[in-house]
């Protein structure tokens, strides 16, 4: 699947309407380059889609929705099934790609994204038809006689899906699965540091979908805005605050809903009758897998005093034995990070907090002369406005705080911009509760960490600066579809609220307004007034007009 510079190219079912004539006539700038994140060296170079292609794809794309729109969702579900067939045939392809674009290792390309896709493709399949049903509103006979009403669920139409590159396939799948389920056409922008990838999850889509219906622009952030800017009616965004801000400014004036998953600065609290042998492992994990590269990783820990001396004993053990860097060999813990630029986002927060001569229990700094190695770092005790404490980090560097109690721990947690997930480690579910319900986030997890993105019936969203999207279960759904209620009436006549407004009218609903507010013994004292003038009303409303 790897090619070696200078390759091909772009996308997709009609590739030679985008290509360039040849690469050779191509500017650099037209070419996104891929390096290899454990060397170095250049693995391949992937045509960016011309900006001023994207508007024509997209027009494709909303022509072949609407037959796709129009098939049954039992049709949609057996295409998607055939999707998730090739998804599994060329699993341990897609994770070759994953391990040589995005310097994962074999485990997390298998655990963390080809495997539990397959759950996901199921969910999807199984719970979409029941979602999508015509739902049948209640309606009260007394209030609303000779009525009937349904909402139905339509797709948007065409989705703006555009993507980080620290789960490249993972992320996109979950958008992508149930959009198209719920009959909508996606305009996908993937990470410039993902083309790879894209491209193959792309392959895998396309043999079962209609021409054009997913259409990739492989590109940067001028692809990305030209995508925004492109007609669609919705976006669903994966990435930074910062890229996320911009995205809801440019789509405001248009209106277009926008979902946003963005980052986090995911707190754990240990308690004193916390198991610490697991808590200081799920931390640990939780902190460096991917190394730190997940909006879910766990960045700042609180731990209540009574268990700190022993907490951090056990922490200091586990990252002694925690394997990263070029001469890990095969079955490496912590991966490179993916470009020099995060290497270097990374090094400046360690390096503040060592010049704030901050305690490390892991010194972290870059491993190896190629590639993007970079040793884990962790920090205990830090001092408040340190970067490493209020941003996110986004590489393998936490830090551990001693507190004095629960309370305190809850205050800390809460601090800051992002709301996006915590975890609380203690013996007792019912406090584990407890403090779950106080942290201003999208996901707690007690006893566990990192995790729950995996488990597709479950909501994953977040709060303030980790955006208000959400991606997995029906709420996702949700936001790819827009409901259009129909009411049936076969009533004759008219209503008793239409015209005339007169004394009639008045009268009742004043008598109704008593019944309904007034204590038992007055209930009724409306009633009469009421009941003397209903003739009238009735009068009023019915018969021909001429
Ligand atoms: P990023 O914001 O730099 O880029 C994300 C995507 O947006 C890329 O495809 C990029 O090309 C595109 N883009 C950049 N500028 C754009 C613009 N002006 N208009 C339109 N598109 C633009 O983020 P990243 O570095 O790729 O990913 C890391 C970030 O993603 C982290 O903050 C991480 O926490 C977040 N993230 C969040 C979740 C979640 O579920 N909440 C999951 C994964 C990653």
């Amino acid at each position: 699947m790897l090619v070696s510079a200078p390759a091909p190219s772009i996308p997709l079912f009609h590739p030679e309407a985008l290509m360039p004539s040849s690469p050779a006539d191509q500017p650099k700038s037209d070419v996104i380059t891929v390096r290899s994140p454990r060397d170095g060296t250049v693995l391949a170079e992937v045509a960016k889609t011309p900006v001023a292609e994207v508007a024509a794809l997209a027009d494709r794309a909303r022509e072949a929705q609407a037959a796709w729109a129009a098939l049954p969702v039992a049709e949609r579900v057996q295409r998607v099934k055939s999707i998730r067939h090739r998804w599994a045939a060329r699993g341990l392809e897609l994770a070759q790609v994953l391990m040589k674009e995005g310097g994962k290792s074999e485990a997390e390309a298998l655990t963390s994204e080809v495997l539990p896709s397959l759950n996901l493709f199921d969910y999807w399949c199984k719970a979409a038809p029941g979602f999508l049903a015509r739902e049948r509103v209640a309606l009260d006979p007394l209030n609303f006689p000779k009525k009937k009403g349904f909402v139905d669920l339509e797709p948007l139409g065409l989705i703006a899906l555009v993507t980080p590159w620290n789960y490249p396939s993972s992320i996109p799948l979950r958008a992508l699965v149930p959009a198209l389920l719920a009959g909508n056409a996606v305009l996908w922008k993937p990470s410039e540091f993902a083309p790879l990838t894209a491209q193959i999850v792309h392959d895998i889509f396309a043999p079962d979908l209609p021409p054009g219906l997913v259409a990739l622009v492989q590109g940067d952030f001028a692809q990305g805005e030209a995508v925004i800017d492109a007609r669609i009616d919705g976006v669903s965004f994966t990435g930074s605050a910062a890229t996320g801000r911009k995205i809801a400014v440019r789509t405001a004036e248009r209106l277009i809903p926008v979902s946003l998953e963005l980052g986090g600065k995911n707190a754990a609290i240990v308690l004193d009758d916390a198991d610490l042998d697991r808590a200081s492992a799920g931390v640990v994990w939780g902190a460096l897998a991917n190394g730190g590269q997940n909006c879910a990783a766990v960045s700042r820990v609180y731990v209540t005093k009574g268990a700190a001396a022993e907490f951090e004993k056990r922490v200091r053990a586990r990252l002694a034995r925690v394997k990263s860097g070029p001469e890990a060999g095969e079955y490496f813990d912590v991966p490179p990070l993916i470009n020099a630029r995060q290497m270097e986002r990374v090094a400046a927060q360690v390096d503040e907090a060592k010049g704030a001569r901050t305690e490390a229990l892991a010194p972290g700094g870059r491993q190896g002369d190629a590639g993007n190695w970079y040793a884990p770092a962790a920090f205990k005790d830090p001092g408040a406005g340190l970067a490493i404490v209020r941003e996110e980090t986004f590489g393998p560097a936490f830090t551990l705080t001693v507190v004095e109690d629960e309370a305190e721990a809850v205050q800390r947690a809460n601090e800051g911009d992002y709301g996006l997930s915590a975890s609380v480690w203690t013996r007792d579910l019912a406090r584990g509760e407890r403090v779950a319900k106080k942290l201003d986030v999208g996901t707690v997890t007690v006893n566990n960490t990192s995790f729950t993105p995996v488990i597709t019936n479950a909501p994953w969203s977040g709060r303030r600066s980790s955006g208000h999207g959400t991606t997995n279960s029906h709420r996702a759904l949700a936001e790819m579809v827009r409901a259009r209620f129909i009411l049936l009436d076969w009533n004759k006549g008219s209503e008793f609220w239409w015209f005339p407004h007169d004394e009639s009218l008045v009268t009742l609903a004043r008598g109704l307004l008593r019944f309904l507010t007034a204590g038992f013994s007055n209930k009724l004292a409306g009633l009469p007034a009421a009941l003397k003038l209903l003739p009238a009303r009735i009068k009023a409303i019915s018969g021909p007009v001429v």
